[in-house]
């Protein structure tokens, strides 16, 4: 049985108080490694190596250097790109399909676009006039804010993860991750290639666990962390917002959505259409930027629908390493009871079920699986649970529309704010509606095409602060202001 240890220090290490739990596949159910929870102990452990690394050679290594290392992660990660693969894969479900294009490649890059970026940013500077007419320079710095707990959800472990750790590490920070109980094997992974390059002890720290009494609570709770950086749900979110309260510790936040899909009557179908079904049904749903509210003009109302419940039925689910399976399993029983309650609640609301609605039944090994069918319901209220609440899984609720107003104020009728994708061939329409809906990104007949550096993140609940390019210095540095009287 493959053991997930602590990494501290450079070094792995097991569970002081010997506790372990277990990582499952949930394509099957099986247990596929045994991990070491950190306990108050090792994360103490782990908030010092990395406050004493800010100050070793990390702390003076030469900015040129660190970006080179930083190249070299990347690297590390693509030499053993088909041990992350299916690291990955077993850990999620997910089809490799998904994770070979998206996930593995994605999170190595995050390492050389942040590293790339931060050499090329400047910083501002004025000349300020005085009364003796000799002036005064003001220029600014940015500093690493220090010590950054990176606390991560399971859909897109290594890619969310790098996103942070990327732009932490570029920056001059130093970190400790806390991976998601249940994909903690990407991470892990990284720490062996973090001592490969030979990234200096105490600068990429590991704790694995859970969240409240256990590693995350510890972490986000502990004195020598200056800044938490957190994706994952709402409700998480608040509850880590508290926890750093105390000390005033800065926080960074990618929090839900229930994002909305608009379609006009005068978009390319076909395009709407093959979007739809991935913005719907990519990683069986589980993606927080995707959509779980369609609304469709009503004259085409009859033919969208039609044309998206052919498409779902077509999804394949299967063995992560099959070629032709294009839709995994939700992540865990719980997740899976969770989802399933969602699709009793849109039934007993008076849904009328166009495809799916339950679980599918697979054979073999796969049987032991948390396999959910791809879900689409018409006829609910506005008010329903499944269309307020996120489901975070292969589902949408569709609904038509009538005139362009009422669907801007139908797609802003949420605490969320995090994205929505417009289907139009209108340029006109697509600039006007993109601009009025209260989202941080609008995609316009495209959905999760993103350049990275964009400023990326959520409004009302779906987050606090943006990440993407420059955006991710904000939260990462502290920017200072020198002024010299000449
Ligand atoms: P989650 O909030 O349950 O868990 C995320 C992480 O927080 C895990 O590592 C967990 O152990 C930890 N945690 C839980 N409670 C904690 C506490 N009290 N203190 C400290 N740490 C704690 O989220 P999840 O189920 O892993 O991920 C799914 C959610 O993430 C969805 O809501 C999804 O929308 C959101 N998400 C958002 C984005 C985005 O960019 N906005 C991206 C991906 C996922």
């Amino acid at each position: 049985m493959r053991e997930i240890k602590n990494f501290i220090n450079s070094e792995f290490r097991a569970s002081e108080s010997g506790k372990t739990f277990d990582d499952l596949n949930p394509a099957t159910g099986q247990v596929i490694a045994r991990v070491h929870e950190a306990g108050k102990a090792e994360v103490d452990e782990a908030v010092a190596a990395a406050r004493d690394a800010l100050t070793g050679p990390w702390g003076y290594m030469p900015s040129d250097e660190r970006m080179a290392l930083l190249h070299r992660i990347a690297d590390g990660i693509n030499a053993r790109f088909d041990e992350f693969l299916e690291a990955e894969c077993l850990d999620t479900g997910k089809p490799m399909s998904l994770a070979s294009k998206i996930d593995i490649p994605r999170g190595a890059a995050n390492f050389k676009i942040f590293a790339d970026l931060v050499k090329n940013v400047p910083t501002e500077s004025f000349m300020l006039d005085t009364p003796d007419g000799a002036g005064a320079l003001n220029y600014s710095q940015r500093k690493p804010k220090g010590v950054i707990a990176v606390v991560c959800p399971w859909n897109l472990p290594l890619l969310l993860m790098t996103w942070k750790v990327g732009p932490a590490l570029a920056c001059g920070n130093t970190v400790i991750v806390k991976p998601s109980e249940e994909t903690p094997a990407t991470t892990s992974l990284l720490a062996e290639v973090m001592n490969e390059v030979g990234m200096p002890p105490g600068v990429f720290n590991v704790v694995n666990g859970f969240g409240p009494d256990s590693a995350g609570a510890f972490l986000t709770a502990h004195s020598g962390v200056d800044g938490v950086t957190f994706t994952g749900e709402t409700r998480t979110g608040s509850a880590i917002m508290k926890a750093c309260a105390d000390g005033i510790r800065q926080i960074s936040f990618e929090l839900g959505g229930k994002n909305p899909g608009i379609v006009f009557a005068d978009c390319d179908l076909d395009k709407a259409i093959e979007g739809t079904l991935r913005s719907v049904f990519a990683n069986c749903g589980q993606v927080c930027l995707g959509t779980e509210r369609m609304y469709i003009e009503r004259s085409i109302f009859d033919e969208f629908v039609t044309r998206l419940k052919l498409g779902a039925e077509k999804l394949q689910p299967g063995r992560w390493n099959d070629a032709a399976t294009n839709i995994g399993p939700l992540i865990s029983a719980e997740h899976r009871d969770k989802v399933l309650g969602y699709f009793d609640k849109a039934r007993t609301d008076g849904a009328q079920v166009v495809t799916g609605g339950g679980a599918f039944e697979l054979e073999d090994d796969l049987a032991g699986g948390y396999w959910v069918q791809p879900t689409i319901w018409t006829g609910l209220d506005d008010n329903a649970a499944v269309v307020r609440e996120e489901i975070f899984g292969p589902c949408c609720h569709v609904r038509p529309f009538d005139d362009e107003a009422e669907v801007i104020a139908l797609a802003n009728d949420t605490r969320y704010g995090l994205a929505a994708a417009v289907w139009t061939e209108n340029l006109t329409r697509a600039h006007r509606v993109a601009g009025q809906i209260n989202a941080g990104i609008v995609w316009v007949n495209s959905w999760f095409l993103r350049d990275l550096r964009t400023p990326f993140g959520g409004m009302k609940h779906s987050g606090i602060g943006r990440e993407g390019g420059v955006h991710s210095f904000e939260f990462y540095t502290e920017m200072k202001n020198i002024c010299i009287k000449l």
